[in-house]
């Protein structure tokens, strides 16, 4: 198993077909809970002296399942899965971090995750600086003694900037501050953020590792690879109250942070999935790497034929020559650079609205990565409540429409923008 390559992970790993009665489908566990053989084994279970199952919220097979392979297919040790990629990220940073901390952050972002870090971790206590992370060197410039995340999106969504993973992973590393990567958009099939350095990679599974639409979903991959002991993450190496005095680095080594974020994240903010989503997103994954394949095909195609359109001011792709990322994606994403891809109409923002409202085979929703092609127009729907200074340093103009291309045929897909076009004249 752990010589296979990724696509082969993606679909066999963690799954020992001796152990669920021969099935060659991953089975969903539909339990709350799990029969103690006698009050000694649940007492060893709770006290963490024996391996084992006790309630759903902590582990379930079928997860347990999805948390292997997810780790194998980004190269971590080990991984823990929520019920929604912010669920992964919310309880992450309420793991790692308390009142008086401080994060530092990439400004492209996900409309949640800005939030989150503005308006919402603030009232705790925790302050987070934004930062155009096209020069790396902001992030070192931005760090003071309280910091304790550096955070970025390999492909933000929807600014569709890349960030140079390696130089900012230095930076972190020189300061003794894990690096977490929001993966989501380019997805693990087209790039691995722990390759170039990254601590912790999170996801939403909502997106295009469930790829249909369906269920929504979280994940967060544990690297293994940073030191808690340095004496900045005192809880990971101080007696745990809520364990009777467990040490997380003594007894989990390399897996301390993702053991605390099951054993306290999950215990106390309970952002478990559930299993028959889990099912769900098993068998998304499984055809991430062909669909992510031609998710990226269709879009770079749809991104050079729209730089031919009349009514089109601009386009944005990582793929296409004259991208200001393009050297950045030549790098990170060789093998394709996703589904995305955002554009603006010489007719600003009234135009972007007809258009959105003018096309047929593209649904106007808040979602990305289905096989179905989608749309949305962020200024008048996801980043409304934001600024329009705000807007701008997440990516959003106020004529930016972003599509998420789907499996369609691509010759469907340019009608329907051909037709939407003519609309807004
Ligand atoms: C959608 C998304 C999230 C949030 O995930 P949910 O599953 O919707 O909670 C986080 N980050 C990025 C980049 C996303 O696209």
């Amino acid at each position: 198993m752990k010589n296979l390559k990724q696509s082969s992970k993606a679909i066999h790993f963690g799954h020992d077909t001796k152990l669920t009665q021969g099935t060659r489908a991953v089975p969903i566990y539909q339990t709350s809970s799990y029969v103690f053989k006698n009050t000694n084994h649940a007492a060893d279970l709770f006290c963490l002296k024996e391996d084992g199952y006790i309630y759903t919220r902590l582990n379930n097979p079928t997860n347990d399942i999805l948390e292997k392979r997810l780790a194998a297919v980004e190269g971590g040790i080990g991984a823990a899965v929520f019920a929604s990629g912010t669920a992964a990220i919310s309880t992450t940073f309420l793991t790692l971090l308390k009142s008086g901390d401080h994060i530092v952050s990439s400004s492209s972002l996900y409309g949640g995750t800005y939030n989150l870090f503005e308006n919402t971790l603030s009232r705790y206590g925790i302050k987070t600086t934004f930062v155009d992370a096209d020069h790396p060197e902001n992030f070192q410039k931005a760090i003071t003694k309280n910091t304790k995340v550096i955070f970025a999106e390999s492909l933000g969504n929807p600014k569709l900037d890349l960030v140079d993973l390696s130089a900012i992973a230095k930076i972190a590393k020189t300061n003794a501050i894990p690096f977490i990567v929001d993966n989501t958009v380019a997805s693990p099939a087209l790039l691995n953020p722990i390759a170039y350095g990254a601590n912790i990679v999170v996801h939403s599974l909502t997106k295009y590792i469930g790829g249909q639409g369906t269920s929504l979903g979280g994940a967060v991959i544990d690297a293994g690879t940073f030191d808690w002991t340095s004496g900045r993450f005192p809880e990971f190496t101080e007696a745990s109250a809520s364990y009777h005095g467990l040490i997380y680095t003594k007894t989990f080594g390399k897996a301390a942070f993702v053991a605390k974020l099951r054993l306290e994240g999950l215990r106390d903010f309970g952002g478990a999935l559930s299993p028959q989503n889990a099912f769900q997103i098993i068998q998304g994954l499984e055809t991430l790497a062909v669909r992510i394949k031609q998710h990226s095909k269709n879009a770079v195609e749809i991104a050079q034929w729209l730089q031919t359109k009349e009514e089109v001011s601009w386009v944005n792709y990582p793929g296409l020559e004259n991208n200001k990322y393009y050297q950045l994606a030549q790098e990170y994403l060789p093998n394709g650079q996703s589904g995305l891809v955002t554009f603006g109409l010489k007719g600003g923002f009234e135009a972007a609205k007809k258009f959105t409202d003018s096309v047929e085979l593209f649904s106007l929703l808040a979602n990305i990565g289905d096989t179905k092609s989608l749309l949305i127009h962020p200024a008048s729907t996801t980043h409304q409540q934001l600024t329009i200074e705000q807007q701008l340093s997440t990516g959003v103009s106020q004529d930016l429409i972003r599509l998420s291309i789907g499996l369609e045929d691509v010759e469907d897909l340019k009608a329907d923008i051909e037709q939407a076009l003519k609309k807004t004249k």
